[in-house]
C-alpha cells in the first residue's frame, strides 16, 4: 500500500502516518524528519534546507525530491510506505507520480486531513505556551509566527494537490477536528474501500493497542486532536 498524508501542519498528519504504520507495516517517509536529521548532522542537504526551515519556508522541490527517490528505491520501501509532508507542491506530485511510474507502481489514496486553521493555530500557540512553560524543548521552527508562515505555504503551494490528487481519482477527505481515534477509525475504512489494506500480521497487535479508548476530556486538547507538533 502507498499513501499519502495531506494536510497543513498540525493536522495531524505525523501521528496518523505513525499508526498506518504499525498497523499495516508500511514505511513511515516524513521529508521534515530527514531533513531535519540532515540538518543536525550537517550534510549538504541539511545545510541546504536549514535556513528555509527555520523561515517556515518550503526546501527547494529538487532536494526533497532527490530525498524521496532515493528512499523509495531502498529494498524496505517495497512493503509500501505513507508519505508525510510530501509532496508539498504540484511540481513534487509530478515528480512523486514519475518515480512510482520508473518503477511500475501507483498510489493507492491520498488521505486529506481537513482542519480549521483558525482553531489550529489557536491551539497550537496554547500548546507552544505549555511546552514552553514546561521547559520542553521546541523545534526551531515551533512557533505561532513560523507557523503562520507555514501554513500560509501550504495554502498557496499545497492546497492546489487537493484539486491535483481529486482530478486522478485517489484523494479521500477525512474530518481532522475529530478525536484521534476517530480520524484512525476514519482512514482504516477508507484503506478497506480501496481495497488495499491488510494489516501486517506482525504487527496486528499494535493495531489493536491503538483501539484504546479514547482520552479523557481532561487530557488537554492536544491529546484530543491531532495537534502533537512535533510529529506533523
Ligand atoms: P514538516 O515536519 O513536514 O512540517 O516539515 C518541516 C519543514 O521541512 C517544512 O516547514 C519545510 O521547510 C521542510 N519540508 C518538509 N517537507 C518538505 C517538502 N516536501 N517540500 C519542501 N519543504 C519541505
Amino acid at each position: 500500500m502507498r499513501l499519502v498524508m495531506l494536510g497543513p501542519p498540525g493536522a495531524g498528519k505525523g501521528t496518523q502516518a505513525q499508526r498506518l504504520v504499525q498497523k499495516y507495516g508500511l514505511l513511515h517517509l516524513s521529508t521534515g524528519e530527514i531533513l531535519r536529521a540532515a540538518v543536525a548532522s550537517g550534510t549538504p542537504a541539511g545545510l541546504n534546507a536549514k535556513a528555509a526551515m527555520e523561515r517556515g519556508e518550503l526546501v527547494p522541490d529538487e532536494v526533497v525530491v532527490a530525498i524521496v527517490a532515493e528512499r523509495i528505491a531502498q529494498p524496505d520501501a517495497e512493503r509500501g510506505f505513507v508519505l508525510d509532508g510530501f509532496p508539498r507542491t504540484v511540481p513534487q506530485a509530478q515528480a512523486l507520480d514519475r518515480i512510482l511510474g520508473e518503477r511500475g507502481v501507483k498510489l493507492n489514496a491520498v488521505i486529506e486531513l481537513k482542519v480549521d486553521e483558525g482553531i489550529l493555530v489557536k491551539r497550537i500557540e496554547t500548546r507552544v505556551t505549555q511546552m514552553t512553560a514546561r521547559g520542553e524543548r521546541l523545534r526551531s521552527d515551533d512557533n505561532a509566527e513560523v507557523l503562520k508562515g507555514r501554513l500560509a505555504a501550504y495554502r498557496e503551494l499545497t492546497a492546489p494537490l487537493v484539486d491535483y490528487y481529486a482530478a486522478s481519482g485517489l484523494l479521500r477527505s477525512v474530518d481532522g477536528m475529530a478525536p484521534i481515534d476517530a480520524v484512525t477509525a476514519a482512514i482504516n475504512r477508507i484503506l478497506r474501500s480501496v481495497g488495499k489494506a491488510k494489516p501486517a500480521r506482525r504487527k496486528a497487535r499494535a493495531g489493536k493497542v491503538l483501539k484504546a479508548p479514547q482520552p479523557r476530556s481532561d487530557a488537554g486538547p492536544s491529546a484530543r486532536k491531532g495537534t502533537n507538533l512535533g510529529s506533523n
